[in-house]
């Protein structure tokens, strides 16, 4: 795997990714857009939140399962791929944008970090309580991959699951990582979550796990690399030493000013007022 920068037609640079040789920009699909790692680990990107199809010798897994029409655009593009094998869905947390096209897999094996029921019901989706939840890690041998689902507790919600293709080094980071965007903080915790991050980058960096070339699918925004965990964990840091500071928070602002939001409920401001809230400071 090579990287290099990328200008994708239409779009912005893009990813600094070559997954498998392939150019890092994604093709149209049945409707989706679509990053082929190899024949057989499809990354789809967007339509609620980036997902993943991995079709093994005996079953298929899929990462996140949209909502709306790309739920049901994916659901179309596994029944396509998945031929007679079972189907695992993994969902990296609860929100409602990478759980609720769980409904159109009514046979799969629905896996999940370790909610309990009550709260899994409170996320108030509609999905199911799933069939398997993981409080710490899980590998699923699935022939010539091994994937590896690691709970990292509460950061963005209260167990946030990333997922690891390990031949391929494939990692994706569920909505731990929002890249390119202001990150959503419904039941969020960002102290834990920053510290979620910098575990994440020490266990990619290692030489143990080949972690520099490793590829990152955030759950929003573009596929890139590690530096995605890196910004993602450098925004907390920034903003947290920039509380008391007037002066400096409006650098961040600017330094941020091209990061999308949604209104105010997903914004710096949001994060900021979050981030005090935490400190039991208020405002
Ligand atoms: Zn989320």
């Amino acid at each position: 795997m090579t990287r290099e920068t990328i200008r994708c037609a239409g779009q912005v640079v893009l990813a600094v990714v070559v997954l498998a040789g392939l150019p890092g920009c994604a093709s149209q699909k049945a409707g989706l857009e679509v990053l082929e790692v190899d024949p057989q680990l499809s990354i789809v990107l967007e339509r609620g939140a980036n997902s993943a199809i991995f079709v093994g010798e005996e079953e298929v897994l899929v990462v996140d399962p949209k909502l709306g029409k790309g739920a049901e655009l994916l659901r179309a593009m596994v029944a396509d791929e998945a031929g007679g094998r079972d189907i695992t869905v993994i969902n990296t947390h609860y929100h409602y944008d990478h759980v609720r096209g769980n409904r159109l897999y009514p046979e799969a094996r629905v896996i999940t970090g370790a909610y309990t029921r009550e709260e899994w019901e409170k996320g108030g989706t509609g999905a199911e309580y799933p069939d398997e939840t993981v409080t710490d890690t899980l590998v699923l041998d699935v022939g010539n991959e091994k994937v590896l689902l690691v709970n990292m507790g509460w950061g963005h919600t209260l167990n946030d699951m990333v997922v690891q293709f390990k031949e391929r080094e494939v990692l994706l980071t569920g909505d731990l990582v929002f890249e390119g965007r202001h990150p959503v903080l419904w039941g969020a915790h960002t102290v834990k979550w920053q510290a979620a991050l910098e575990r994440l980058l020490a266990a990619h960096y290692g030489a143990a796990y080949g972690g520099e070339e490793i590829t990152v699918v955030p759950g929003h925004g573009p596929v890139g690399d590690i530096g995605a965990i890196e910004r993602m964990r450098d925004y907390f840091a920034d903003i947290r030493a920039a509380l008391d500071d007037e002066a400096e928070l409006k650098a961040l602002r600017e330094k941020y000013k091209d990061y999308s939001g949604l209104l105010f409920l997903v914004s710096f401001n949001r994060t900021v007022k979050v981030m005090r809230e935490e400190l039991g400071g208020g405002q």
